[in-house]
């Protein structure tokens, strides 16, 4: 059996920008689990109801 990949996951890198819908919060997490725990933290908190964006890799800021 060949092993090729079988390091770290590597799923930090998609980033999420979570937003409220009852309110202004607005918080970006590295990775899905991050943005549910942000998401589930606030909605805990505030009874809101939260969406998480997925955010682009790159990020062209010009
Ligand atoms: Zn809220």
């Amino acid at each position: 059996m060949a092993t090729n990949d079988t390091g770290p996951t590597r799923t930090e890198s998609k980033r999420f920008l979570v937003q409220c819908d009852g309110c202004s919060f607005e918080q970006s997490a590295n990775g899905r689990d991050e943005a549910t725990e942000v998401g589930t933290d606030h909605r805990q908190e505030t009874g809101h109801e939260l969406v998480a964006v997925e955010l682009p890799p790159s990020v062209d800021s010009v």
